[in-house]
């Protein structure tokens, strides 16, 4: 069998948005250490990897765990928030300290539902050349029965209005130094990271993992914030919803051409028609539907605004060829 080239093992960094964990950092942090000094063992990844907690303005004791298992082992490393931003920013600020600072990063939630085992692997990927490598999960048995359909829905949602995420793929993922770099150049305030990391490009894998129970504390994330984080995504990738409203002005336009003719026949065919009908039933129609057209016009315009103001970047170069 011939071996494919590989690429020197990484420094590579763990990224945790952390919120109010201070039951489940004593748990995580031991084992993503024990990882480490076993991939460090067996030449996968630099001795000079570590971890990064990023804490999002926790009121409890998080921060003061952190610092105290700082001091224990210098390669736990921390970021504090000022206040809760939720954990799409808490993470953007873990992965935007670590840039320049590390070959490739693994986001992953503090509570280890995501198996931290599949990091092996993604390193593998990441060796063998891969920059963006997904975590998918393979199951939910261990998600609740609720939890489980409005995930569900949540991913079809997103879909029918025209967002492209990666299925069953939440925050746990690697990254390339490279990918991280092309993500800082987006300067949007309203950040949905599954959203934005499928866009980048680059080479990616994905890599399947079960998904265990919180080893501790409980989910900070209840169906508002699930909710929440929805509507963000599909606002700031879509301005699908403005073009239905066009798209509805466009069939009742249709629909006012049926019922004029049907309400022409009637005024002039019909014996009993109150006076004022048809003048009403026109003018409901016609208005009603050329408003509605009006409407998803504007929100054309708005939706080429809403893309502007975003500053994306247009393109990402991924290879140079000079001198
Ligand atoms: N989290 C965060 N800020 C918040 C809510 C959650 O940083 O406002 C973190 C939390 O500490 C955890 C991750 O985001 O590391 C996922 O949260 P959780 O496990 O509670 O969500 P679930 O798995 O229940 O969806
Ligand atoms: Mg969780």
């Amino acid at each position: 069998m011939t071996k494919q080239a590989q690429l020197p093992p990484p420094t590579l960094a763990i990224v945790i948005p952390c919120y109010n964990e201070e039951e489940a950092l004593p748990h995580s942090i031991p084992a993503l250490k024990s990882l480490l000094d076993e991939l460090t063992t067996k030449g996968e990844i630099k001795a000079d990897s570590y971890i990064m907690c990023s804490n999002d303005g926790s009121n409890d004791g998080t921060w003061q765990l952190i610092e105290e298992m700082h001091l224990e082992d210098k390669r736990v490393r921390g970021i504090s928030l000022a206040h809760n931003r939720g954990h799409q920013y808490a993470l953007l600020a873990g992965l935007m300290s670590v840039i320049d600072r590390c070959d490739a990063c693994v986001s992953i939630d503090a509570d280890l539902q995501d198996d931290p085992r599949a990091i092996v692997e993604m390193v593998r990927d990441y060796r063998l050349g891969k920059e963006i490598v997904y975590g998918v999960r393979a199951s939910r048995k261990t998600d609740t029965f609720f939890k489980r359909s409005t995930a569900r829905g949540f991913y079809s949602f997103q879909k029918a209005m025209g967002l492209e995420t990666v299925y069953d793929h939440a925050d746990y993922r690697l990254m390339s130094n490279r990918a991280l770099q092309l993500l800082s150049e987006y300067g949007e305030a309203n950040m949905f990271l599954r959203g934005i990391i499928p866009q980048i490009g680059l080479d990616t894998a994905v890599v399947s993992y079960d998904r265990n129970h919180r080893v501790a504390g409980e989910s900070k994330y209840p169906l508002s914030k699930m909710l929440a984080l929805s509507i963000d995504g599909i606002t700031s990738f879509s301005a699908k919803p403005m073009q239905w409203i066009f798209m509805v002005g466009l069939i009742s336009f249709v629909l006012t051409l049926a019922v004029t003719i049907y309400v022409l026949i009637s005024y002039f065919y019909s014996t009993h028609i109150n006076p004022g009908w048809a003048s009403i039933m026109l003018s409901i129609w016609g208005l009603g539907s050329m408003i509605l057209m009006s409407i998803g016009i504007v929100g054309e315009y708005i939706g080429k605004i809403f893309v502007e103001v975003k500053g994306r970047p247009r393109y990402a170069i991924k290879d140079r060829l000079w001198d």
